[in-house]
């Protein structure tokens, strides 16, 4: 009984001594697949960028009906506030004929009526029209001023209705007004999602065909198949979420740390520091697909990568240096996703940042010395999008 368990444990596990081990065993159809979610995801992206718009376009066009009622409101404010002042004047106008109707009445009545009455100079009748013709105008007048003063306040409350209205009408078009702020935002975000899994699918697809190029077919483990070949890819991708260059490629002066250390010497700086807040806290990723060719150490660069790439057919060497942490091993088939490590600053460094440089061909392969790499070494921006200024937020948005 024993025998035949120690058998069978032999039978499962001398098969898998034997066998390769592979980090990525894949078929032609596991990268369809994983083709197929991208394009799912991206036309759920399509789906909500046209919810977003249409969430948009309908509060636009409620701001902008709430913009004509306002300025209705203020117009028709306007001509209340003109009706007032001319209701006023009316009012002072009527107010001052009745007076002046008064006194005429009295400068001709009074004692000197009296005396022009004794000396016929005038008729009780006479007396009695003139007395009767400025009554019946003064309460003409009253009454008129009566009527313009009960329009005048109609008037202020119709002008207080609207007054009303109008703070109403202003406090939602606030209100619209950070909702939509928060829906541009949102449409950015999904426009900036939406060209990452464009770049995504364009990817992918040259991918697929690339390995059904060299004959590999729907089921064949890519790894195979396509053993002579590295890992193909159409596009290096910045190397970590967002951060910002903060040296260039190129020649510069020799960089001394605050004691006067040599941190690097004059010469071509062969590639591109890049830095963020995050530190060592901050995964990079390989810049496109490929195989893991060297991991070493040395003072200048600290904790160090290179990786191998076939890009549209040509083979290119990124070299990751000052890392903090390193967590792909030599061999390893790596993707646009794979961690290979984190920024650190091991090395000669006055801060934590990589240092990220992109020889042409095959760096530890084709050539070793550091002589005949830096005559290899490309500006990283001819290869990869970085902003001329400022940070970027994801890994592929042109710039
Ligand atoms: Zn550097």
């Amino acid at each position: 009984m024993k025998k035949i368990f120690i058998f069978l444990l032999l039978m499962i596990f001398i098969p898998s001594m034997f066998m390769p081990i592979r980090t990525q065993a894949k078929t032609i159809a596991d990268l369809k697949a994983e083709l197929d979610k991208i394009l799912k995801e991206e036309a759920e992206n399509n789906a909500n960028i046209e919810l977003n718009d249409s969430e948009l376009a309908s509060i636009q066009s409620e701001i902008s009906d709430i913009y004509n009622q306002v300025e209705n409101i203020t117009s028709e404010m306007k001509n209340i506030e003109e009706e007032i002042v001319q209701l006023e004047e009316d009012i002072v106008a009527k107010d001052k004929s009745s007076k002046n109707l008064m006194s005429s009445l009295q400068t001709t009545t009074g004692n000197s009526f009296y005396i022009e009455y004794l000396f016929g100079a005038t008729s009780i009748t006479d007396f009695i029209y003139r007395y009767s013709i400025t009554e019946q105008i003064t309460s003409y007048n009253d009454k008129l001023i009566n009527e313009m003063n009960e329009m005048i306040k109609e008037s202020k409350e119709k002008k207080e209705e609207l007054s009303n209205k109008q703070k109403e009408l202003e406090n939602r078009q606030n209100t619209l007004t950070s909702k939509m702020k928060i829906l541009e935002d949102a449409k950015v975000k999904l426009y900036e999602l939406g060209s990452t899994l464009e770049q995504e699918i364009i990817n992918a697809k040259a991918v697929i065909k690339m390995y059904q190029d060299k004959g590999c077919g729907e089921y064949d483990d890519i790894s195979v198949c396509a053993s002579n070949m590295l890992p193909p890819d159409t596009k290096f991708w910045r190397p970590f979420e967002t951060g910002y260059v903060t040296s260039e490629f190129g020649y510069r002066n020799a960089i001394y740390d605050g004691n006067g250390n040599l941190i690097a010497s004059s010469g071509l700086h062969e590639g591109i520091d890049l830095s963020n807040s995050l530190g060592s806290k901050n995964p990079m990723y390989s810049i496109a697909n490929g195989i893991v060719a060297r991991i070493w150490y040395d003072i200048w660069g600290g904790n160090q990568i290179t990786i191998h790439h076939n890009v549209n057919g040509k083979a290119y060497s990124s070299s990751y240096a000052h890392m903090s942490k390193i967590t792909v091993k030599e061999g390893d088939i790596v993707t646009k996703d794979t961690i290979v490590g984190y920024m650190g600053s091991t090395g000669n460094v006055t801060g934590p940042h990589l240092h990220l440089a992109i020889s042409t061909g095959l760096r530890f392969t084709e050539y070793t010395g550091y002589s005949a790499y830096v005559a290899r070494c490309v500006n990283p921006r001819n290869l990869i999008n970085f902003p001329s200024y400022g940070s970027w937020k994801d890994r592929v948005t042109k710039f």
